[in-house]
C-alpha cells in the first residue's frame, strides 16, 4: 500500500510515520508537511534513510500541488493528521484555522475522490464534543455525543469532521474518523502542557497553570494512538467514528505536581495565570466501540507513560531545546501573562 500521511512532521503525525515506517517496510510511507512552525524534519531524523519513506514539503490547502501529487503518486489511503492544532493560537488567529483544518480538509478528500483513494482517514479530536462537567465522572464522550465546540480550533475540527462525512454519503468516498484525547510521548512540541512543563521545570522557570489547575484532561500515549489508527485505516468500517482514550483523566494541576516530583524540584516554581477563554472542564472518552468491535487495548498508563515521557525529554534535550527560539519565547510570553 501507498500512504500518505499529512502533517507528519508534527507530534502525532511524527510518530504515527515512525510507527508505519518501522512496521510495514512492505508498504511505501509518503509524509507530506507544510513545515510550519510546528513541524521539525528532526522529529524524522531516523526513518529519512529508510528505503520505504519519502518526505514532500507543502501545503495541504494547495489545490493544484495537491492534485497535481495525488495525480503522480496514486495513494491508496490518504491519513490527514495536518492541522493548525494549538488552542490559544486558535483564539488568537482563527482564520489560519480554517484554511488549514477545513479548506485543507476539503482539498485532500477532493482529490482522494478524483483519484480513487481506497481509505481517507481524518485524525479528529474529543475536543469537539465540548466539555463535561466536572461533577459528574459517570458522563464520558461516545460517538453518539453530539458536537458542541467551544474554541475556533475544536469548531475547525469538527467542520472539518463534518465534510469527511458527508464524502461518503454524498460521493461514497471510504472515510473514518477518529477522535482521541489528549496525547503525550515524544516529540512534542514545548508549548503544549507537558513538554512545556519540563522543559521549564528543567530550566527553573516559573509553570504557568491556568485558573486553578482543575480542568481534566484524560491522557493517551502518542503509542496507543497510533496504533488505533492503523487498526482503523485497516480494519475500521467506512463511514464510521472510532473514540479513542485509555481511561486516564488527570487534572492539569497532577500533571504538573507529576513532573516536579520526577525531576525533584519543588512546587513553588507553580505559577497560576489567568485562566483560557472559553476553557474546556472536563475531557473523558468512552473507547468501548473501539475495544470491543476492533480489538485495540491500549500499551501504556499514565503513570509509567508519564515517566518514561519524561526520560525521553530528558534524554533528548537537543531536539526541544533547538525549537525553543526566539520566536517562540515572544509568543510564549504574550500568551501566558502572569495575574
Ligand atoms: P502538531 O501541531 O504537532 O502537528 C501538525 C503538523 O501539521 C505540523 O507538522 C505542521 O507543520 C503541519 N501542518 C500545518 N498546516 C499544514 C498545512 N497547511 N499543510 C501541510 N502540513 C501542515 O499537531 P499534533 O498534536 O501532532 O496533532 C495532529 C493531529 O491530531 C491534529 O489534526 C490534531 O487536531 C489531532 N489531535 C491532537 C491531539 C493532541 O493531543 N495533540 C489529540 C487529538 C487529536
Amino acid at each position: 500500500m501507498k500512504i500518505l500521511v499529512t502533517g507528519g512532521a508534527g507530534f502525532i503525525g511524527g510518530n504515527f510515520v515512525h510507527y508505519m515506517v518501522e512496521t510495514y517496510p512492505e508498504d511505501e510511507i509518503v509524509c507530506l508537511d507544510l513545515l510550519t512552525y510546528a513541524g521539525n524534519l528532526e522529529t524524522l531524523k531516523s526513518v529519512e534513510d529508510k528505503s520505504n519513506y519519502k518526505f514532500v514539503h507543502g501545503d495541504i490547502a494547495d489545490r493544484k500541488f495537491i492534485f497535481d501529487l495525488f495525480k503522480n503518486e496514486k495513494f491508496d489511503v490518504v491519513v490527514n493528521f495536518a492541522a493548525e492544532s494549538h488552542v490559544d493560537r486558535s483564539i488568537e488567529d482563527p482564520e489560519s484555522f480554517v484554511r488549514t483544518n477545513v479548506m485543507g480538509t476539503t482539498t485532500l478528500l477532493d482529490a482522494s475522490k478524483e483519484y480513487g483513494v481506497k481509505r481517507f482517514h481524518q485524525v479528529s479530536t474529543d475536543e469537539v464534543y465540548g466539555d463535561l462537567p466536572l461533577d459528574r465522572p459517570d458522563l464520558f464522550f461516545t460517538e453518539e455525543t453530539p458536537l458542541h465546540t467551544s474554541s475556533p480550533y475544536s469548531s475547525s475540527k469538527a467542520a472539518a469532521d463534518l465534510f469527511v462525512m458527508s464524502y461518503e454519503r454524498t460521493f461514497g468516498l471510504p472515510v473514518t474518523i477518529s477522535r482521541c484525547s489528549n496525547n503525550y510521548g515524544p516529540y512534542h512540541f514545548p508549548e503544549k502542557l507537558i513538554p512545556l512543563m519540563i522543559s521549564r521545570a528543567l530550566a527553573d522557570e516559573d509553570l504557568p497553570v491556568y485558573g486553578k489547575g482543575e480542568n481534566v484532561r484524560d491522557w493517551l500515549h502518542v503509542y496507543d494512538h497510533c496504533v488505533a489508527i492503523d487498526l482503523i485505516v485497516r480494519k475500521g468500517k467506512p463511514g464510521e467514528v472510532y473514540n479513542v482514550g485509555g481511561h486516564n483523566e488527570r487534572t492539569n494541576l497532577e500533571v504538573v505536581q507529576t513532573i516536579l516530583k520526577a525531576l525533584d524540584k519543588p512546587e513553588s516554581l507553580i505559577k497560576y495565570v489567568t485562566d483560557r477563554p472559553g476553557h474546556d472542564m472536563r475531557y473523558a472518552i468512552d473507547p468501548e466501540k473501539l475495544e470491543t468491535e476492533l480489538g485495540w487495548k491500549p500499551k501504556y498508563n499514565f503513570d509509567t507513560g508519564i515517566q518514561q515521557t519524561i526520560q525521553w525529554y530528558l534524554d533528548n534535550k537537543e531536539w526541544w531545546q533547538n525549537i525553543l527560539s526566539g520566536e517562540y519565547q515572544e509568543y510564549f510570553e504574550k500568551m501566558y501573562k502572569e495575574k
